[in-house]
């Protein structure tokens, strides 16, 4: 089998839970050339990702072999009739924790389909996710996803707490807990603050990492755990921004103003000394002036971002955003993105020139590197076991946003 992920970081999560389910069935995983089966993990946050994911499937299904290519993901929730129209061995699984039955079952090995389903089976990965949640209530009017994923579900409490334990005892030193609206995870009044707790309290030498989190869904509880965790709560959020204009965002169908994501931010850094804070922002969304552009830039000086991920606004067929008549001029869209792209590389050597002499605890990846809790690269001393999570003060940052502790 071969495996293409597009998307996010909670599709790669999937993904590799698919994948251990099928090595645990017996298949074997091959470049996509060879391989019998090609399971497709799509997205559809833009018609760009979109059209990727077609490409993707119409390129495995093209393979000379004539694999069995299985699609699954956000584009198999919005369009299965398109995508299995794509070629004659293409089957659509919208639903993830079934596609290595439906794969094993395609493949005709009979013995293990309805056996092999994705999740809970430990992937062995030096930095594994567990996905403990899905779907998302707001309706942010430039995204597909809520519709895709549907409304917000969580892992049961002791379901969560066993998948990530299953992590550990395979010997993960680093689990990200993720979900589409992770901050929105609950089993009854039991909530991400109270799980991270329980996770902390339970193991040793173990620490967790948020994925990507709603700035309102950070609560003073939650912050209050990641502060006492002597670090082993990674001191890093990624808190998606989206713009730093309160027109923009209300527009945008964000929940928070400009002046209430500066809140989070400090509260964040009041908290967890050191944090990391990193955010995803989009320019030129429908209507953005230059007025509202330049709000942007200035909320992001302001909350010195550690990282950025900054996307140009593209029409998401199916949004309201889309339909909107007052479309950014795609060269405005990319000047915009540029800038934000500047001041993010500024704002990252600031933050990581700033680590140098701090003591960092860092999870060593192989290769002589591995990631502090704020997720930069560092270089450590040789011979530390990969998976180790060790405690090293580096003393330079060098170029490339890369920290030296050798
Ligand atoms: S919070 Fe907004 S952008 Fe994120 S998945 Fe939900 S609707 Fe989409």
């Amino acid at each position: 089998m071969a495996l293409v992920n597009l998307g996010c970081r909670v599709n790669r999560v999937e993904l590799d839970a698919i994948a251990a389910s099928l090595q645990k069935a017996g298949c074997e995983l091959v470049p996509e050339p060879d391989a019998e089966a090609v399971v497709v993990n799509t997205c559809a946050v833009t018609g760009e990702a979109e059209a990727k994911a077609r490409k993707a499937v119409r390129r495995a299904a093209a393979l000379p072999q004539a694999p069995v290519v299985v699609a699954t993901g956000c584009v198999a929730n919005l369009f299965v009739d398109e995508l299995a129209e794509l070629g004659d061995r293409v089957v659509v699984e919208p639903i993830k924790g079934l596609v290595p039955a439906r794969v094993l079952g395609e493949l005709g090995w009979s013995e293990g389909s309805g056996t092999a389903t994705a999740g809970g089976t430990p992937t062995g990965r030096t930095r594994p996710g567990v996905k403990i949640q899905d779907g998302c209530d707001n309706r942010c009017t430039y995204c597909i996803v809520w519709k895709a994923r549907g409304a917000a579900r969580s892992l049961p409490r002791n379901e969560a707490l066993a998948q990530v334990l299953a992590e550990v005892d395979a010997g993960a030193h680093e689990v990200v807990l993720t979900g589409i609206n992770l901050g929105r995870y609950s089993d009854g009044g039991f909530g991400l603050a109270e799980l991270l707790d329980e996770l902390l309290e339970r193991t040793d030498g173990v620490r967790y990492r948020l994925s990507s989190i709603e700035p309102p869904e950070v609560t003073p509880a939650l912050l209050s755990v990641m502060g006492q965790s002597g670090g082993m709560a990674a001191p890093f959020l990624h808190l998606p921004v989206q713009s730093g204009s309160a027109g923009v965002l209300k527009r945008m169908g964000r929940l928070y103003t400009p002046a209430e994501y500066l809140r989070v931010v400090d509260a964040a850094r009041e908290a967890v000394p050191g944090i990391a804070v990193a955010c995803d922002i989009i320019a030129g969304f429908p209507g953005e002036t230059d007025e509202e552009h330049v709000e942007s830039v200035a909320l992001c000086r302001r909350a010195a971002f550690a990282n950025m991920h900054v996307f140009r606004y593209s029409r998401r067929p199916g949004t309201p955003a889309a339909a909107s008549p007052d479309q950014v001029d795609p060269r405005v869209i990319a000047a915009r993105a540029s800038e934000l792209r500047g001041l993010a590389r500024d704002m990252r050597r600031t933050y990581v020139a700033a680590r140098v002499g701090q003591p960092e605890l860092v999870l060593v990846e192989g290769g002589g590197k591995g990631v502090t809790g704020g997720l930069v690269e560092c270089l450590v001393p040789d011979g530390i076991r990969e998976g180790s999570l060790v405690s090293v003060t580096p003393h330079a940052a060098l170029p490339g946003s890369l920290l030296d502790a050798r």
